[in-house]
């Protein structure tokens, strides 16, 4: 969790505050100002971009279920997966936008 409030000091946010957000990124109930950067963050960051296309892909599976048809406990799993760094390897260029020339 330091690199988390590394990066808030730095302006930035971090993973924490991205993963409270995804929800509502995902609702696009984020103001301007705020859904950028976490969308900033999402580009640069592996771990919270592969969080967000789990939680999509979760919301697609839920969205074919009716409520209630998901276990609270299959749903408190699902959020601690998410909660535990998942184990990566060095950032990934295929997430950056194609055609950067940094
Ligand atoms: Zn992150």
């Amino acid at each position: 969790m330091e690199r988390a409030r590394e990066a808030r000091a730095s302006g930035q946010l971090g993973c924490d505050d991205v993963l409270e957000l995804l929800t509502d990124l995902l609702e696009e109930a984020l103001p301007a100002g705020r859904h950028q950067r976490v969308t900033a963050h999402l580009v640069g960051c592996p771990v919270c971009s592969g969080r967000l296309l789990q939680l999509r892909a979760t919301i697609v599976v839920l969205g074919h279920l009716r409520d209630g048809a998901v276990p609270a406990s299959a749903l408190a799993a699902l959020r601690d997966s998410f909660l535990t760094p998942a184990p990566t390897g060095p950032p990934d260029q295929a997430l950056r936008p194609a055609g950067g020339t940094s």
